[in-house]
């Protein structure tokens, strides 16, 4: 054995203290316990439950509210008030770009690192920062609940949060005085809270469509253990533009009458907050009236039926099908093969959510949970497997991120890939680069990006080796992850049979100064990779709108299209590509809007083709989604060449 590093932050030694459990939303957030009766309850305030993810500051900068009260400060202080701190959580400049014209508040993305900083009130501050004012108001709620001190908890988030994102939001644990004891993705927790009863098996989709965001994925539970085999969404799709639609709807109507809200700022966000009680009232009701005071001492009744507000919206709940449908697609499932549908967020309580969503997964969701409390009360189950191993179910554990060694051209070589159930173990072996290189350095990394610089150092050690030409030595590298989550790292000289043995001390022990610091740390290089990672993320995206236009023109779709629009579409393809070849994010953004506009025919063909082939023909839809990805290949990574 060699290396012992600390895997998922968690130290299970300490089992003896209360954890509650937290659903950390970008709209909302919730803090859930396991009681004496060893159920899950959500802990209200006066307020209810839910509490509103914005933090309101006063002009000397003091938080002055968080919550409710916060949510209506936005009303009057627009600038001073802060919301969707969840996107820019653990982000670079580079990623968050094309959020800052949707937010308000000023966004910094230089002063020398590019650590993200939001100002407000004369102060600059991070997202782990601004987070941490709502865990510590979700934590003092949990402790007047609960009558004693809250230390730890469980902190969800969404299954596609990377290293950096789950990082910081174990960052804005600690600076709120939380240990967080484990980051847990949201549909795990969703379908742990499901599983109360029984012990869940199967496969489970979960569809999460919250106040800006949807999330699909699809998980496979199988003797207490969660796999993620795929998720998808929009990052920008949810019950905010449903309000959007509504408000330009009703803006009209109340124009007619003779009240504009046309720049004015305030009527309109009096009008907002109509139409979202306006929205929340008909999922329950065919036809719903609610008041509005949009100018001082004028109320008036605003009246919609659910036909017409299910017209309205249709177009958007459309759009978050095909991202379930692509998840069942690299799931490798269809429908039929689902065990459950669980509904997660509050859009969900919308009926045409419900409807669409049944026919589209030929199953009823279930109807037994409510979706805006189920994340929080899985954290809360998750808490308490952890810190009472009083439920009889196994531990969910996979592993969050995949983990791999360092290679020739700063390249990571996964070794363990995430999602593995643990104890999970794997070997690969590598050759040498350089004739007589006398040792290797085996570098170990946690992370799922390509490059050694985007990827977490957990490790570095060097192995002596008996000087070969280069490609002729042989070194075996084991990486073991125990049940307790610890990772063993063994490196072996295949032809003497020495091992090297180190050991890391695993990061624990922070202050909140190390904390900032090492927020700091981690982006202080991301301004030189910049554009390279701008490049990446734009040719991830060019790749992957590729690869559906490929399978689109090759599918029936495809024989559809006029010989013109055929040419067009392969004019954009062959631009794509030589974009790429420039390894320049600007040139690829390009050409990818010329391919998108070349193909809307194309896909407004496929997707009538696959409503078809869905509803119609199961058969079919059987076989479309068994055809391999090619993606999902993994390369093989054998005598790969080592440093
Ligand atoms: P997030 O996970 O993004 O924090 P939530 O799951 O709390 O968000 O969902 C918030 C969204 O759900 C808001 O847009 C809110 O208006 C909407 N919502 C809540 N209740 C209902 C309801 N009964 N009908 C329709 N929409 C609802
Ligand atoms: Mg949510």
């Amino acid at each position: 054995m060699a290396i012992q590093v600390s895997f998922g932050g968690q130290d299970r030694r300490e089992k003896q203290s209360f954890a509650v459990g937290i659903d950390l939303g970008t709209t909302n957030s919730l803090v859930a316990y396991v009681g004496p009766d060893g159920q899950p309850h959500v802990i209200s305030g006066p307020d209810g439950a839910m509490v509103p993810s914005v933090i309101a500051f006063d002009a000397a900068g003091q938080v002055e509210s968080v919550g409710h009260p916060a949510n209506s400060a936005l009303l009057v202080h627009p600038e001073r008030t802060i919301y969707s701190v969840k996107r820019m959580m653990g982000r670079s400049a580079a990623e968050i770009v094309h959020e800052l014209g949707m937010l308000p508040f000023q966004v910094h993305t230089a002063q020398g690192s590019a650590a993200v900083r939001i100002e407000v009130a004369g102060q600059k501050l991070t997202p782990p920062e601004l987070s941490a004012h709502v865990l510590r108001e979700l934590k003092r709620r949990a402790e007047v609940f609960l009558g004693h001190a809250v230390e730890k908890a469980v902190v969800t988030v969404p299954a596609y949060f990377n290293d950096a994102q789950r990082q910081a939001t174990k960052d804005a644990g600690r600076l709120a005085g939380l240990d967080v004891l484990r980051i847990v993705n949201e549909p795990t927790a969703a379908a742990l809270a499901y599983g109360l009863d029984k012990k869940p098996e199967g496969r489970i989709v979960v569809y999460d469509l919250g106040g800006g965001t949807f999330d699909v994925s699809i998980l496979r539970m199988h003797e207490g253990l969660t796999e993620v085999l795929a998720t998808g969404g929009d990052t920008h799709l949810g019950g905010d533009d449903f309000d959007r639609l509504l408000v330009g709807v009703v803006a009209a109507q109340v124009a007619a009458v003779g009240i504009s809200v046309q720049g004015d700022a305030e009527k309109l966000q009096r009008l907002r907050k109509a139409c979202i009680d306006l929205k929340i009232a008909l999922s329950d009701a065919e036809q719903a009236t609610v008041q509005a005071e949009l100018v001082a001492g004028q109320r008036i009744e605003l009246s919609f039926a659910r036909a017409d507000f299910e017209t309205l919206i249709a177009p958007l709940v459309e759009k978050t099908l095909e991202p379930c449908r692509r998840a069942l697609r690299d799931a490798g499932l269809v429908a039929a093969e689902l065990d459950e549908v669980l509904l997660v967020g509050g859009s969900t309580r919308i009926p045409l959510v419900r409807r669409r969503v049944q026919e589209l997964f030929g199953k009823a969701p279930r109807g037994d949970i409510d979706p805006d409390q189920v994340v929080a009360l899985g954290a809360a189950v998750q808490a308490d497997i952890m810190t009472t191993g009083r439920r009889d179910m196994l531990l969910l554990d996979v592993t969050p991120l995949s983990l791999g060694m360092e290679t020739v051209g700063d390249v990571v070589v996964k070794i363990i890939n995430r999602n593995s159930a643990i104890p999970a173990s794997a070997t690969e072996e590598f050759t040498t680069s350089v004739d007589n290189q006398t040792g290797v350095v085996v570098h170990v990394l946690q992370g799922d990006r390509e490059l050694v610089k985007d990827c977490r150092s957990l490790a570095k050690f060097v192995i002596p080796i008996e000087p070969l030409p280069a490609g002729l030595a042989r070194v075996a590298v084991t990486f073991l992850i125990d049940a307790n989550g610890i990772l063993h790292v063994t490196a072996k000289d295949v032809r003497t049979g020495r091992e090297k043995t180190i050991e890391v001390k695993p990061s624990y022990g922070l202050t909140d100064d190390e904390v900032v610091r090492m927020l700091e740390d981690a982006f202080d290089h991301a301004e030189e990779d910049l554009t390279y990672r701008m490049f990446l993320d734009a040719k991830g995206e060019a790749d992957s709108i590729l690869e559906a236009t490929r399978r689109a023109l090759a599918g029936p779709a495809g024989t559809r299209l006029d010989p013109e629009e055929r040419e067009e579409i392969e004019g954009a393809i062959a631009g794509l590509n030589a974009a790429i070849r420039t390894q320049q994010a600007d040139p690829v953004r390009k050409a990818q809007r010329r391919l998108n506009d070349a193909t809307w025919r194309l896909a407004e063909l496929s997707l009538a083709e696959a409503l078809n082939t869905a509803v119609h023909d199961p058969q079919l839809a059987h076989v479309l989604a068994q055809a391999p990805d090619p993606a999902a290949v993994k390369p093989d990574h054998h005598g790969q060449r080592i440093k």
